[in-house]
């Protein structure tokens, strides 16, 4: 293990006061339940409004190369407003609609993210880790330097003057983080709760669940074994409590 990693890990920080506000920006419908859905329904649980932002369209998100792109767009986005709808989000969810596959954190889709934080003001942001070594999808990537360039776009008033009054976030968690150094605990009944959001993108069961079969409870079983086991063994957490791990950015 490389030394920044240990030095890290030796002093990880646990639960963020609830915040008043929180806004995640996923690559995809799905990537925000897997990445900190247990946060987010904690948060919503004790009153902490909840956004979400999707930037693409999903409409790759299958291996059966039948399946027409435009239908699968449209049944992700029901699935997400959903997913958002049982973690106690504020529905609807913002679609930022770019085509799967094809996002780019170009200035265009910054734009769209400062719009985003500058009009629903969240205290904390949550989104993908852009320095995440060795991620092959460029979609995760794209978002997650949409999230970090956003902020700093969106708190400074010469940036974008056109697009409403800055605001500025407190706080940047990084989920599949590259340096994690931060859990949010997750109790037995806020797992449950992560788990029924993930269930809600039943589009996604064979590709990121690994079922094929929708009724199959051996295979339904054996997923929530995997995300159980995920959650709880990690280095920054030796508890074993269920946890999600994250990189805090906490100077904004
Ligand atoms: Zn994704």
């Amino acid at each position: 293990m490389s030394t920044y990693l240990t030095s890290n890990i030796a002093n990880p920080t646990h639960d963020l006061e609830v915040p008043e506000s929180a806004l995640a920006i996923g690559a995809h419908p799905d990537d925000i339940e897997f990445g900190c859905g247990g946060t987010l329904a904690k948060w919503a649980a004790k009153g902490c409004a909840i956004f979400h932002l999707v930037c693409t369209d999903g409409s790759k998100g299958t291996w059966d190369s039948n399946v027409d792109g435009d239908a699968l767009a449209i049944r992700r986005q029901q699935e997400q407003t959903e997913a958002a709808r049982i973690l106690g989000g504020t529905v609807p969810v913002t679609f930022l609609g770019w085509t799967d596959g094809e996002l780019q954190s170009g200035m265009p889709q910054r734009a769209q993210i400062v719009q985003a934080i500058r009009r629903l003001k969240p205290e904390i942001v949550l989104a993908h880790d852009p320095w995440k070594r060795y991620r092959l999808h460029p979609d995760h990537r794209h978002a997650g330097f949409l999230a970090t360039d956003g902020i700093v776009a969106a708190r400074d008033p010469l940036f974008f003057p056109e697009l409403g009054t800055r605001h500025r976030p407190s706080k940047l968690l990084l989920w599949e983080a590259d340096e994690p150094d931060h859990t949010e605990n997750i109790g037995e009944q806020i797992f449950k709760v992560k788990l029924q959001a993930l269930k809600a993108h039943a589009s996604q069961y064979e590709s990121t669940m690994g079922i094929n079969e929708l009724d199959d409870e051996t295979q339904m079983a054996a997923f929530e074994e995997k995300l159980r086991s995920r959650m709880s063994e990690n280095s920054l957490n030796p508890s074993g409590q269920l946890a999600e791990i994250f990189k805090l950015v906490a100077k904004l």
